[in-house]
This record gives C-alpha cells, sequence and structure tokens, in this order.
C-alpha cells in the first residue's frame, strides 16, 4: 500500500486526489492532510480516512487534534510523517517550501503547484536528483507530456504542444476585455478549479505559468514549447518526434486522471473516471492570439529573461489577480502590472531556495507599491 500525504487536501485537487484514493481501495493509505483555513472540512476528512497528522497554515485550529499550525507546522508535519509521496495542492507560491521539504525528507512529489516549478526551475530538479526521488507532474498538459515522453529519447523530440482551452473570453474580441467583469473571469468552459487559476485561464496567464513550467520540467529550448487553442480540452497535450509525427493524451477533462497516473506512477491504474468515447466527437485547433493574451506572450519573454524574472511574473501575477478579486482594479490592470514589473525588475544570481524566497517577496512589494498609486 503507498502511503500518501495531500497537501492543500480541502481545495479543488486536494478533493479530487481524495476521490481517486477513495475510487481505489486497498491501494493507498492517507498519512497526512493540510487545509489553510478549512478546519471543518480537514476534520471531515480526517475522520474518514482516519488520519491523525494534519497541518492548518492559516488560522489557529480550534480543535486539540490538529497538531501542526502554520507555515512552519506544515513544513515539520511534512517532514515527520512516514509517506511515499506527497500530493502538493497547495495554492500558490507558498507551495514552495513543502515541494522542497517533501523531496528533502525522502517523498515523491506528485506536484500540481505549478509555482513550485516556475519559482524554482533547476533549483528543484536538483534538490529531487540529490535526493533520488521524483517529481511527477499532476498538471494535465504536463502530465500529459510525461506519459508521452515515457521510452522516448530526448534527441527524438522536434517540439512539445501544450493544448489550452481559451479560458472564459475565447470566443470575446480582444477589444472588449477591457470591459469585462470578475464574475464573466470566474467561469471556466470545461474544467472545474479554485478561483485564482481559473482567473488565470481566463487570461491566458495560467497557460504562461504552464510555458515556464514545461520549460523547466522538459529541458527543451523555448522555441521549442508551443501553444494551441483547443476548446474541447480533449487533447491534452502533444509532443512532435523529429520525422514529423504527432502524438497526443486524450482524455475526459477530469483531474482525477493525472492525478492518479502520478499517485501510481511507474505504473498505469484502472479507468475509473469515464473511458472517451470518440465517435462523433470534434475536436479543433487554432494559434492563440498573442496580442489579446499578453500575459502568454509576456510568459515567454520571462522565461527568456531568466529564474528572476520567471519569479517575478508568478508573483506580479498572483498580487494583481488579488487585486482584481477585490476590485481595485480591472482585468487588463493584470497584465500591465506584470508587464511593467518584468520591465522594471532584473534579478540576476538566483542560485539557492533562500534567493528565490527573497526576489518573491521584492516583487510583491514592488507591485503592492504600484498599487498604492493606482
Ligand atoms: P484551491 O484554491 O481550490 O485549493 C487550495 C488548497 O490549498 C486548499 O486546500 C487551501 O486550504 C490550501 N491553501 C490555500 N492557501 C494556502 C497557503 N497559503 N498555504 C498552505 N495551504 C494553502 O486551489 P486548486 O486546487 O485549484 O489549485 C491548487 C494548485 O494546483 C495551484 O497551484 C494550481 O495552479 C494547481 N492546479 C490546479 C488545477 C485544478 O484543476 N484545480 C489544475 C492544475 C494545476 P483552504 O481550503 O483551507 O483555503
Ligand atoms: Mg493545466
Amino acid at each position: 500500500m503507498k502511503k500518501v500525504i495531500i497537501l492543500g487536501s480541502t481545495g479543488s485537487i486536494g478533493k479530487s486526489a481524495i476521490d481517486v484514493i477513495k475510487s481505489n481501495p486497498g491501494n493507498f493509505k492517507i498519512t497526512a492532510l493540510s487545509a489553510h483555513s478549512n478546519e471543518e472540512e480537514l476534520l471531515k476528512q480526517a475522520k474518514v480516512f482516519n488520519v491523525k497528522n494534519l497541518a492548518l497554515t492559516g488560522t489557529p485550529p480550534v480543535d486539540k487534534s490538529i497538531t501542526y499550525y502554520s507555515p512552519k507546522g506544515l513544513l515539520d508535519m511534512i517532514a515527520d510523517t512516514d509517506a511515499d509521496i506527497v500530493v502538493n495542492g497547495v495554492a500558490g507560491s507558498d507551495g514552495l517550501m513543502p515541494s522542497v521539504v517533501s523531496l528533502k525528507s525522502g517523498k515523491n512529489l506528485a506536484l500540481a503547484n505549478k509555482e513550485t516549478i516556475v519559482m524554482a526551475g533547476s533549483l528543484i530538479a536538483n534538490i529531487a536528483a540529490q535526493s533520488n526521488k521524483k517529481i511527477i507532474p499532476v498538471d494535465s498538459e504536463h502530465s500529459a507530456i510525461f506519459q508521452l515522453l515515457q521510452g522516448k529519447k530526448k534527441e527524438d523530440i522536434d517540439e512539445i504542444i501544450i493544448t489550452a482551452s481559451g479560458g472564459a473570453f475565447r470566443d470575446l474580441p480582444a477589444a472588449e476585455l477591457k470591459n469585462v467583469k470578475l464574475e464573466d473571469a470566474v467561469k471556466h468552459p470545461n474544467w472545474s478549479m479554485g478561483t485564482k487559476i481559473t482567473i488565470d485561464s481566463s487570461s491566458m496567464a495560467n497557460k504562461g505559468l504552464e510555458v515556464i513550467e514545461a520549460y523547466q520540467l522538459f529541458n527543451l529550448p523555448l522555441s521549442k514549447i508551443k501553444v494551441l487553442i483547443h476548446p474541447q480540452s480533449m487533447v491534452h497535450s502533444l509532443i512532435r518526434t523529429t520525422e514529423g509525427s504527432l502524438y497526443a493524451q486524450i482524455s475526459k477533462p477530469d483531474m482525477r486522471v493525472p492525478i492518479q497516473n502520478a499517485l501510481t506512477w511507474p505504473e498505469l491504474g484502472p479507468s475509473l473516471f469515464g473511458r472517451l468515447d470518440l465517435s462523433g466527437v470534434t475536436l479543433t485547433f487554432q494559434a492563440p492570439d498573442f496580442e489579446k493574451y499578453r500575459m502568454l506572450k509576456l510568459a515567454y519573454k520571462a522565461a527568456e529573461l531568466g529564474q528572476g524574472s520567471c519569479i517575478a511574473y508568478n508573483a506580479a501575477n498572483e498580487i494583481a489577480v488579488d487585486a482584481f478579486v477585490n476590485g481595485k482594479i480591472d482585468f487588463l490592470g493584470i497584465p500591465y502590472i506584470a508587464e511593467h514589473t518584468i520591465e522594471k525588475l532584473g534579478f540576476k544570481g538566483i542560485d539557492t531556495i533562500e534567493d528565490i524566497v527573497e526576489a518573491d517577496k521584492k516583487t510583491r512589494t514592488f507591485v503592492k507599491e504600484i498599487l498604492g498609486k493606482v
């Protein structure tokens, strides 16, 4: 039986991970769970799966059975708990340190928290290598590419193509983006996810983060990482081999599939979440409009500029999205702030986790200053 820690168990990824474990009885044992402030749901989950190690990072726990509290407590819990694999479904940059500690304490990492890869790039890959542990991507596109690359030689890969739903504003003319409201931006056409990532889908900052994520994970030149809008969200990504063939991973848009694939890796599990029948299905693709989706264009620029700019891209976007959610800026304020931040801030020599945390902090201070002037 594989022992599993689920971080962010009360969120969209966390609940899907719990569902995967429930659907595979006898194969997995949950040894620890964490939430930020949803204590009630955390306790409910702990009771159902008889989990003793619980952490709450945001608010002090009322129930005394939650023995780990605060971000530091979460890291202690990960290090103290026996597990084969950690599902990191924490939202945002606070997912970085839990990823680091998971690998350093000898656990494989089923990684949904894309911020870990965007912010730490080769550093986290080195930590995994030094710990002799594996990072298995959960983000559906990267999970697809990870599966497609199995058994292929790196020199045989011509390019990877990340698919994108195009988000809530896919069919909206670029000129109308200035008028969109929060309630429009949180409506995703195909996936049900947390608020932040859904807004990121609308701006295609999510795809931008995923371009950087793919760049860091798969070690290919940026020019070999492409994006294609695919409104049906059934082809989760493709690879092209050097002789021109395209290979695609196709399944229903359901995060339980990549989560299960990460948990059962290197084996494949049973088909539990609905087989996709392609008869009568139309799959379409179109190139993204980089002038409409400025956050996508900016991600390529950040990746080219280097690690510091990727950290700034992520942090500026996080603060800007928060400002948008709180009604302080309009939708196009998000790319405006991110572009301005990348242009003004340059970070050299990001060599350690401390350097990353520092660059992240500096970016947030910078963006909050801009917002103060708005
Ligand atoms: P949610 O907002 O639904 O859930 C986030 C989880 O993390 C909750 O359990 C939340 O606890 C906890 N959390 C929130 N803030 C913190 C913090 N500062 N420190 C520790 N824990 C925290 O997010 P999603 O599940 O949508 O996304 C999680 C990650 O997975 C993100 O990085 C996202 O980009 C990535 N991802 C998500 C996909 C999806 O389908 N949702 C697809 C691909 C990637 P509480 O409930 O108490 O607030
Ligand atoms: Mg994705």
